[in-house]
């Protein structure tokens, strides 16, 4: 069997080019002798894989001096206590809930603090983001919290909130180097990277400088400082060492591309494709306000669960694999990451046109 077309959230699809880069490197990277799975991350050969990694992604993102870019483990979710703990110096912070990624880092934050909810969209089972142009943030608030791109439910921060001031940090897993970004505006962005840039076990935490200090939660685990790690270069203890090997390789690919600017006109141009045929479908229909709409999560339903499972079996059988929407939300979800190629969307809707025709 061949590569098949990936759909799925996360652990996702990845450049193809980048994985057989890597198999050719498997069993002797750059005449070391040895993979570098094997490999010392204090070695020079890592040392310079972590460096050049880090350089690309600075690159990439313009991402200004008085940043800290820290490649930890934990996953985006250890993020959900990592940054209470590290910045709630007055022990308030501001969440917009806009899913479950947002609740969970809402309801962790709670145990280190006070953790408000100051918008949210579940009343709509998040399908669309609330106005945050004028929100009731807290004299006293750390920090507001966001959410950018809701991989379960496929809604995208089209605009950043106004926190009047107050520090942003956002998580953003789902739409890490989708399109670019003003790094300035935020305090922390963060994600974890088996959503659009690498295997799980890596996650990426990019933080203004002034905000790593020693002054965090009594009882922080030293392992979950920010300090510890920017201190020592992410190597205060042993990195997910290989997960950061491919993300670099992947940093590269994206700069072969052409960058963030390239990516967002390919990811534009593909979720076009797929938003274009939802809204002229007569079977399928998309879940999402169109304005709030991520060019990263396209979730969609036909109304009835019996063919939306129909469909999902169908499509796996043709090739196109993982198109079943979160177990929380049923229905239809396809993920459409950088590493997604246009080709697989265009088979992806000839394939719905054609289910369309033989079961309208
Ligand atoms: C997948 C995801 C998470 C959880 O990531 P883990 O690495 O499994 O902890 C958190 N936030 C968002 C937006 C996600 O898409």
């Amino acid at each position: 069997m061949g590569r098949v077309y990936n759909f799925s959230a996360g652990p996702a699809v990845l450049p193809e080019s980048v994985l057989k880069e890597a198999a050719a490197e498997m069993l002797d990277y750059k005449g070391t002798g040895m993979s570098v799975m094997e490999m010392s991350h204090r070695s020079k050969a890592y040392d310079e894989i972590i460096k050049t990694a880090e350089a690309d992604l600075r690159d990439l993102m313009n991402i200004p001096d008085n940043y800290k870019v820290l490649f930890l483990q934990g996953g985006a979710s250890q993020q959900f206590a990592m940054i209470p703990m590290n910045l709630m110096k007055n022990k308030v912070a501001d969440y917009i809930v806009t899913g479950q990624w947002a609740k969970k880092a809402y309801q962790e934050a709670q145990k280190y603090g006070k953790a408000n909810k100051i918008a949210t969209s579940e009343d709509k089972t998040f399908s669309y983001i609330p106005d945050c142009s004028d929100l009731p943030i807290s004299e006293d608030a750390d920090y507001v919290y966001i959410c950018e791109n809701n991989t379960i439910y496929g809604t995208k921060f089209k605009e950043l909130p106004n926190t009047k001031g107050k520090l942003l940090v956002a998580d953003v897993s789902s739409c890490f180097l989708s399109e670019p970004v003003d790094v300035s505006k935020y305090g922390v962005i963060y994600g974890g990277v088996q959503k659009n840039i690498g295997p799980a076990g890596v996650v990426i935490v990019i933080i203004r400088e002034d905000l790593i200090t020693e002054d965090v939660l009594p009882g922080t685990p030293t392992m979950l400082q920010y300090k510890i790690h920017a201190d020592a270069d992410s190597l205060y203890n042993t990195p997910p060492a290989y997960g950061i090997y491919i993300c670099g390789k992947v940093f590269k690919w994206i700069k072969e591309m052409g960058g963030l600017e390239a990516m967002k006109e390919h990811n534009e141009k593909k979720a076009k494709i797929l938003y274009d045929f939802l809204d002229e479908s007569k079977l399928f229909k998309g879940t999402v306000v169109k304005e709030d709409r991520s060019l990263m999560n396209v979730p969609f339903i036909t109304g009835d669960a019996e063919l939306d499972a129909k469909f999902v079996k169908a499509a796996e059988a043709a090739g196109f694999k993982n198109l079943k929407g979160h177990r929380s939300v049923g229905g239809m979800r396809a993920s459409i990451y950088n590493a997604m190629p246009i080709d697989g969307v265009e088979a992806l809707v000839a394939f719905m046109k054609k289910f369309e025709e033989e079961n309208l």
